[in-house]
């Protein structure tokens, strides 16, 4: 009988084991469910109690990035950039560096931007979104977690295979960001008081608004706006935070 207690009591240490392992297990499933995206059902979204203002700013780096850099500083606030591969060189080297430690974020927009290439096909979107994102690793020291569609996920192009492309970049650990409030800055040449106009038509809609604007060599009108944009919100009560710090990811709801 004496000899059988070490294996009963080994069986117990074995079962124990077992259940502490899977309870891991499914711990860890849960994590990765909770970081699941914000799929945008419309107004209706529920409204977290503490209110932050996503500033995004796609077709960077350019000419002007210092001076978005200068007024994010000065106004003590972060903004996430989605950036253009081709733009990346030894020239934007110390632009980037200060934007990351400045506390901005990095995304991956597209390496050339040209919508023929880029959304030919499916292979095509996902080799351009490849070499954007081994552009700023090799320049940054930085892999970005999430991208943006030139044009937004919902465009006509990519309309066929979106589904295909955002499931082989989400295996790479990637997830498209969308937005919320546009400053309409890309569309024709706007004025700063007309980009100020079209954000404050519903700045305030959404208490983590992400909000679209473009760091662009022509994008002087942004820069001037910009101030007053955050300033704005600042009015408002809202804090500045990047992409990833967002309760979750901002995306449009797939057909
Ligand atoms: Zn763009």
């Amino acid at each position: 009988m004496n000899k059988k207690i070490p294996f009963i009591v080994l069986s117990i240490l074995a079962i124990l084991a077992c259940s502490l392992w899977e309870y891991n297990v499914g711990y860890d499933n849960y994590k990765d469910r909770a970081l699941d995206v914000d799929v945008h059902e419309g107004a209706s979204s529920k409204t977290p109690e503490k209110k932050t203002a996503y500033i995004t700013f796609d077709d960077g780096p350019s000419n002007l990035t210092d001076k978005i850099l200068d007024i994010l500083e000065e106004n003590d606030a972060r903004a996430t950039f989605f950036l253009i591969g081709n733009q990346i060189n030894d020239n934007t080297k110390g632009t980037l560096e200060r934007l990351i430690k400045d506390g901005n974020q990095i995304g991956a927009h597209t390496y050339s931007h040209e919508a023929g290439e880029i959304y030919e096909s499916a292979d095509s979107y996902y080799n351009d979104i490849m070499k954007a994102e081994k552009a700023i690793l090799q320049n940054t020291g930085i892999a970005p977690l999430v991208y943006r569609f030139p044009w937004g996920s919902s465009n006509a192009y990519i309309k066929p295979y979106r589904k295909e492309i955002i499931g082989r970049l989400a295996v790479k650990g990637l997830k498209y960001c969308d937005w919320n409030v546009s400053g309409e800055d890309s569309v024709g040449r706007p004025s700063a008081s007309q980009i100020i106009a079209n954000v404050r038509s519903n700045y305030s809609q959404y208490s983590e608004p992400v909000i679209l604007l473009h760091d662009s060599a022509t994008s002087t009108q942004t820069v001037e706006a910009l101030p007053t944009i955050i300033e704005m919100y600042k009015e408002a009560g809202y804090g500045f935070g990047t992409i990833s710090e967002r309760s979750k990811i901002y995306q449009w709801k797939l057909d």
